[in-house]
């Protein structure tokens, strides 16, 4: 089966009881059992449920063939259930351009309880192996990153961590399965916030983790149910409508952000376009070879003037909505240096490249001129 039937169909036959062709969200926190030990495999809402169980097989079922899904509440209980095999004196490497609430788990959380982290580049391979010690349990990284759009080599990443014993673990958020499938590079598991372009909608906070390796999925499995931080049934039912739709969303979202890309190119108020579709990125082989030909829905730009030219350009847009979060339907610009980067020190976050111009827009499926326009009347 392709990308767009499984997406519809994986997990989601016509209900036995019923026939309901879509699949039913199943609220009961519990299911009357035949005798003991004697059930269709629920027992209790957090311990199993068939809708979020529908949403784990058919988001498994696009990652990679043989892989297994948990959905959580959030992307961060999933980060959080990911870390939960992690014990005192174990140490990670990361990427350094970390979704700002995963450094904060890292950081704030897990720091605490003895584990240690190394932030490396994750443009370069080699900075992975260098950083790594005979600790290491885990390397984690996301690509394209947020929001300078930065790419991982994730195959290269993929053989250092496996060499050293330790698990690759790739937040695959921004490239969504539709566009860059890690597993099949080499990564041993894959996160999601759900909340972004799987949900697709911006009305639903989620969260899973994708593997095939035996040994997670069971740490894992067991730890969303000692733990609970699982997905609702109504949040999981939501996920799944919204992922029927993610390969046709997604197609969408790349030609309009190659068009916005192109579009601010050429325009004299934008010093620097990033997006990784464009020949200008320095890392567009790596995205060609790495992603399925298409390059996400993220465009960033830098604005000449900084915060004050940024400021007036926000409050002249009309379609583009000022907000955090990204990945729904709907077009949202977001001023990262103050938004969603703005936890991170100052001299950080412009060692990083976070500069007081920078934009980040999440492209929505509007008619792709309509944004156009709408960026040219307020760009003035
Ligand atoms: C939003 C996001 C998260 C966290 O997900 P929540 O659903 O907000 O908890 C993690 N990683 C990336 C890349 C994100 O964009």
């Amino acid at each position: 089966m392709k990308f767009s039937t499984k997406a519809i169909h994986v997990g989601q036959s016509a209900d036995p009881a019923t026939g309901a062709t879509v699949i039913p969200i199943h609220l009961s926190t519990t299911f009357t059992q035949e005798g003991i030990g004697v059930h269709r495999g629920f027992e209790y809402q957090r311990s199993g449920n068939p809708t979020r169980a529908a949403l784990e097989e058919c988001l498994a079922s696009l990652e990679a063939d043989g892989a297994r899904g948990l959905a959580f509440a959030s992307g961060l209980a999933a980060t959080a259930t990911a870390l939960s095999i992690l014990k005192p004196g174990d140490h990670v490497v990361a990427g350094e351009d970390l979704y700002g609430g995963t450094y904060r788990l890292f950081e704030k959380v897990w720091r605490p309880l003895g584990v240690s982290f190394a932030y490396v580049d994750g443009r370069d391979p080699s900075a992975f192996h260098a950083a790594l010690t005979s600790r290491t349990r885990l390397v984690w990284l996301e690509t394209p990153t947020n929001p300078l759009l930065r790419l991982a080599d994730i195959a290269a990443i993929g053989e250092i961590a496996a060499a050293a014993g330790a698990w690759l673990i790739v937040d695959n958020t921004f490239a969504t399965p539709y566009l860059q499938r890690p597993l099949e590079l080499g990564a041993h598991a894959v996160l999601h916030s759900t909340t972004k372009y799987i949900g697709g909608h911006s009305d639903v906070v989620g969260g899973a983790l994708v593997t095939r390796e035996a040994d997670l999925y069971d740490a894992w499995k067991f730890h969303q149910n000692a733990a609970g931080g699982v997905l609702g049934p109504f949040e999981a039912w939501l996920t799944l409508r919204g992922l029927k739709t993610l390969a046709l969303r997604m197609e969408g979202h790349c030609r309009n952000a190659l068009h916005v890309a192109e579009y601010l190119q050429g325009h004299a108020r934008a010093s620097k376009v990033i997006y990784p579709g464009l020949s200008s990125h320095p890392q567009h082989e790596l995205a060609r070879r790495q992603m399925s030909g298409r390059f996400g829905g993220m465009v960033t730009f830098e604005m000449e003037g900084g915060i004050a030219a940024v400021n007036s350009f926000v409050k002249r847009l009309n379609l583009f909505s000022f907000a955090e979060s990204l990945g729904g339907v709907e077009s949202l610009a977001c001023y990262p240096d103050a938004m969603t980067h703005g936890s991170i020190p100052e001299a950080e976050r412009r060692r990083r490249g976070i500069s007081e111009g920078l934009v980040r827009l999440s492209v929505g499926i509007e008619n792709g001129e309509d944004l156009v326009a709408d960026l040219e009347q307020a760009l003035g």
